[in-house]
C-alpha cells in the first residue's frame, strides 16, 4: 500500500475518534441545516440530500434511510425498506437465538446494572440540578413560555441563601419554586425563582407568595 493511502487512512481514524464529531449530529428530514452542516462534513453528520441503497440499487432521499451516528455520512446502508424487509426476513432467527442465550444474557444484564448503578447515580446526584431545569424547560414550554435560567447563577443564588428554605429555614429535600406558578403565567427566568423545601412548596401550591429576603431598598419602603 502506497504511504499517501496509509495516510488517508491514519487521518480517517483520528477524525473519526474526535470528540467533536460525537455532537451537532443532523436529523433526518432536517434538510436546511444538512446542508449547512455539510460543508463541515465532521462523521455522524448526513451529507448530501440522496443516497444510493446498495441493497436495492436505487437511490433515495436521505430521509428514506435511517440515522448512523457513526457512519461517515451519518446514515444506515441499506434503506428503511430494505432494512425492514431484512428484518422481516431474519428476526425468527435471532429471536430463537435470544431464546437460547437468554440465561447468559440475564447474568450479563445483572452484572452491568451493578456497575453502572453507581456511576448512573454519582451521575444523577452531579447533574441534579441541570436536570431539574431541563424538567422546567420543558414544562414551561407547555405554557408557552420558552425561557430557561442559568443553572450555574442559580446555584450561585441558592448559595447565597445558605442552602435553606426560604419558608422554615430547614436544609433537606429542597426543591427549586417559581414564585408566580409556571400554570398562571410565571416565566422560568432567575428572577422567578425561589428555594423551598418539599413541605412548604406543596403548601404554597398554586399561591405566588414570595418567600425571598427583601431587599434594603424593600425594607425601607
Ligand atoms: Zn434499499
Ligand atoms: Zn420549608
Amino acid at each position: 500500500m502506497p504511504f499517501s493511502l496509509w495516510y488517508l487512512l491514519v487521518a480517517m481514524l483520528l477524525t473519526s475518534i474526535h470528540p467533536s464529531n460525537r455532537i451537532g449530529a443532523n436529523r433526518v428530514g432536517d434538510s436546511s441545516r444538512v446542508t449547512d452542516m455539510a460543508t463541515v462534513r465532521p462523521f455522524g453528520v448526513i451529507m448530501g440530500t440522496t443516497k444510493r441503497c446498495p441493497t436495492c440499487g436505487e437511490t433515495k432521499p436521505v430521509s428514506k434511510f435511517c440515522r448512523h451516528r457513526s457512519r461517515k455520512d451519518g446514515l444506515r446502508g441499506q434503506c428503511r425498506a430494505c432494512s425492514t424487509a431484512y428484518y422481516h426476513a431474519n428476526h425468527s432467527r435471532y429471536a430463537t437465538y435470544r431464546h437460547a442465550h437468554r440465561k447468559e444474557k440475564a447474568v450479563y444484564d445483572e452484572d452491568y446494572q451493578r456497575v453502572h448503578c453507581e456511576k448512573r447515580l454519582a451521575y444523577r446526584v452531579a447533574h441534579r440540578t441541570e436536570r431539574t431545569a431541563n424538567r422546567h424547560i420543558a414544562r414551561a414550554r407547555t405554557y408557552g413560555d420558552h425561557h430557561r435560567y442559568d443553572t450555574e447563577a442559580w446555584k450561585a443564588q441558592r448559595a447565597a441563601w445558605g442552602n435553606r428554605c426560604l419558608c422554615c429555614d430547614t436544609t433537606a429535600d429542597l426543591t427549586t419554586d417559581h414564585i408566580v406558578p409556571l400554570s398562571l403565567g410565571g416565566t422560568n427566568t432567575l428572577d422567578n425563582l425561589q428555594l423551598l423545601c418539599r413541605a412548604c412548596n406543596t403548601r404554597k401550591g398554586q399561591k405566588t407568595t414570595d418567600y425571598r429576603p427583601r431587599r434594603k431598598c424593600d425594607a425601607t419602603s
